[in-house]
């Protein structure tokens, strides 16, 4: 057989491989630019300017201006701080919060803690295909109305909501919009402007960036209550040392990202749509989850009739492929199975998901590999061997 790499990997969702070049840079930052980014002198300045130049990198590549960006460790963080963050500082206006019934556990748990300190949530179902529509997001508002939260893209199942619309019904309103893009920034084209966002999350290691470094988009007039305090660094908003190495590899990766975007969504929805196209012909009892073309280019999700995820993830991993399955789904937890339900499908069925998300370092002979290996996986599960 040819040569296959040892391992093959299709879990970009869940996180990406680090780019030679962002480890370069960081080893780079981490060797000589040790200086405290707040102090005035040379160390310190050049600490500085890199901060400056990575949030003007990050500013250019949402189309907003390097002083609307703050460095967090995530998207969680992001989340977390922008929904908090917005219902502390309105909370005079409204308690009222409008999200979407599939967003990320490091949206729903900050929502679900302000829900037990008294704000109303309302959650917007999604369609069989996983769109919210922007007429029940109207539909939604009521006078005390303060934020909204819906992700740009679900990491589960790959739908790419319609944003823009969305957020223009809540511009007109005056209510204050997060949403968060980690599964697409660097993924897809983003354009903070276009996307009629107030606050938007992003995160360093879903665009083959370090771990433990993203930022928040806060739009020039939004109000956030820092949710952290120390320092007077980032404005105080998100004070705290800077940690410079993170923050010019995440640029570096995003510079990378911008610099490649086109060929690689091109690329990679090449890829997703030979996969999605051969498997549903060559596995008995399968379904794709999520919009058919409004999806993220790496995204394939599908569900199988009576397997379970969990085994499917376990079996491809001994073939050395990693890929992601959902788990039981209980009705209290956060899991993928409760993203995939709300698409109208059925616990039950719901456990025999099984999400590949693709990237670009990906190859068309990995993916041959992979459907050669997994209907016999899907077979030997099903007969219960
Ligand atoms: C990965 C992810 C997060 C969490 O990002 P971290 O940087 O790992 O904290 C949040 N939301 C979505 C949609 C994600 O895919």
């Amino acid at each position: 057989m040819d040569s296959l790499p040892d391992y093959i990997y299709f879990d970009h969702a869940a996180t990406t491989p680090v780019l030679p070049d962002v480890v370069q840079e960081m080893s780079t930052c981490l060797n000589k630019f040790y200086g405290n980014p707040s102090e005035p002198h040379l160390p310190g300045r050049e600490a500085n300017k890199i901060l400056q130049n990575s949030k003007q990198t990050i500013g250019k590549a949402m189309n907003c201006s390097p002083e609307q960006i703050i460095f967090t460790s995530g998207a969680t963080e992001s989340n977390n701080l922008a929904i908090f963050g917005a219902a502390e500082a309105y909370q005079k206006k409204g308690n009222h919060i409008i999200t979407s019934s599939i967003e990320h556990p490091s949206a729903i748990m900050p929502l679900r803690r302000l829900q037990r300190k008294g704000f109303e949530v309302t959650y917007i179902p999604v369609d069989a295909n996983g769109i919210i529509d922007p007429e029940e997001v109207r539909r939604a508002i009521r006078p005390e109305t303060v934020m909204a939260s819906i992700m740009h893209a679900n990491n589960i199942f790959g739908t790419i909501e319609p944003i823009a619309q969305i957020g223009n019904i809540l511009k007109e309103r005056g209510i204050v919009f997060h949403s968060d893009a980690a599964q697409t920034f660097c993924n897809i084209d983003i354009d903070a402007e276009k996307l009629n966002v107030d606050l938007l999350s992003i995160s360093g290691h879903k665009f083959y960036g370090p771990k433990g470094i993203g930022a928040l988009y806060i739009r020039k007039g939004t109000r956030i209550m820092p949710q952290l305090f120390g320092g007077g660094q980032q404005r105080g908003v998100r004070p705290g040392t800077e940690n410079i190495p993170a923050v010019a590899g995440l640029a570096k990766a995003c510079q990378i990202g911008q610099r490649n975007l086109v060929a690689n969504i091109i690329k990679v929805t090449v890829l997703r749509e030979y996969l999605i196209e051969k498997a549903l012909n060559s596995i008995e009892d399968i379904r794709l989850c999520g919009h058919p073309v409004k999806r993220l280019p790496g995204n394939c999700c599908f569900i199988l009739k009576n397997i379970s995820g969990k085994a499917m993830v376990a079996e491809l991993d001994k073939a050395s492929i990693a890929v992601s399955g959902s788990s039981a789904c209980a009705a209290s937890s956060i899991k993928p199975a409760s993203a995939i339900t709300s698409l109208g499908i059925s616990c039950d069925e719901a456990v025999g998901s099984v999400r590949i998300s693709l990237g670009f370092e990906n190859t068309l002979k990995e993916i041959d590999y992979f459907l050669k290996v997994f209907p016999p996986i899907v077979n030997k599960l099903r007969s219960g061997l």
